[in-house]
């Protein structure tokens, strides 16, 4: 697989690498190229790019792709989430992610762990799990369809903080319908490490039964370590690779200057 990664934080937002920091990581990985994909400015929080900050943000990048020119590309992205500003001719690409819900005017982090999101939960969705990942799917997909984001973020981020059975048929069903849903609009998906990088997940995201339906339809992949820790920036891409081997994938695609191409694995 040629080393690549769209998914990577830094200090400009809640990362704890400079963006120098990652492109080095990247370097010593033997990446071709590195996108940095910093959280979209979200009222209240100190963990995205700042109000009004974008111009400065894609700045930054761009000073250091330019130091690196030669030796790795290094790309602006933003990783865009659905409650969030975003000027999109600033960004060599976007990544579509949704992190927030609408619970009655309320937004509510739903990956905020464990005992929040069981919170959110009890108080917004009657203590049915399922409805509130029915609402994080519509959420997605309402997102994917106004903003037509380069890349589909953690499809089924949904899955760790709400402890929803991932094996139960109605949420493997909501999964694949979303997904299919999705493609209308979008239809390459990231295959994002992080949680396994965090030691929170054991495999990444989408889980198998969506990566099936987004082979089934024609959909297209590409690895991420949504890193926030340079040192995990290519994390559990190997085992990536093999999994997206057994459902069948024969290629993952990559940004290039002259945008998305396909590799072989
Ligand atoms: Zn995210
Ligand atoms: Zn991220």
């Amino acid at each position: 697989m040629i080393k690549s990664n769209l998914h990577t934080h830094t200090t400009l937002s809640d990362g704890r690498n400079t963006v120098a920091e990652n492109v080095e990581a990247a370097l010593g990985a033997g990446f071709v190229s590195l996108g940095i994909s910093d959280h979209s400015y979200v009222e209240g929080d100190t963990g995205t790019v700042g109000k009004d900050a974008e111009e400065r943000y894609v700045g930054a990048i761009r000073t250091e792709a330019e130091r690196y020119a030669g030796r790795i590309d290094v790309f602006a992205g933003l990783e865009f989430d659905r409650f969030s500003p975003c000027r999109r001719e600033l960004y060599d690409y976007v990544i579509g992610s949704v992190h927030l819900i609408d619970c009655g005017g309320r937004l509510c982090q739903i990956d905020w762990g464990h005992e929040f999101v069981k919170w959110v939960t009890d108080e917004f969705f009657g203590g049915d799990v399922l409805k509130l990942c029915e609402e994080y799917f519509r959420t997605l997909a309402e997102h994917v369809k106004e903003n037509r984001p380069d890349i589909v973020g953690h499809f089924d981020v949904i899955a760790l903080s709400s402890g929803v059975d991932e094996d139960d048929p109605r949420y493997i069903e909501m999964a694949t319908g979303c997904a299919a849903e999705i493609m209308k609009w979008c239809t390459r998906f990231e295959v994002n490490t992080g949680a396994m990088g965090r030691g929170d997940r054991d495999k990444p995201y989408p889980f198998r039964p969506v990566l099936e339906e987004i082979k089934k339809r024609g959909g297209t992949v590409i690895p991420s370590s949504d890193c926030h820790d340079a040192f995990n920036i290519n994390f559990g891409f190997d085992e990536v690779e093999k999994l997206l081997r057994s459902v069948g994938f024969t290629s993952v695609d990559r940004l290039t200057k002259d945008g998305f191409v396909s590799d072989p694995i």
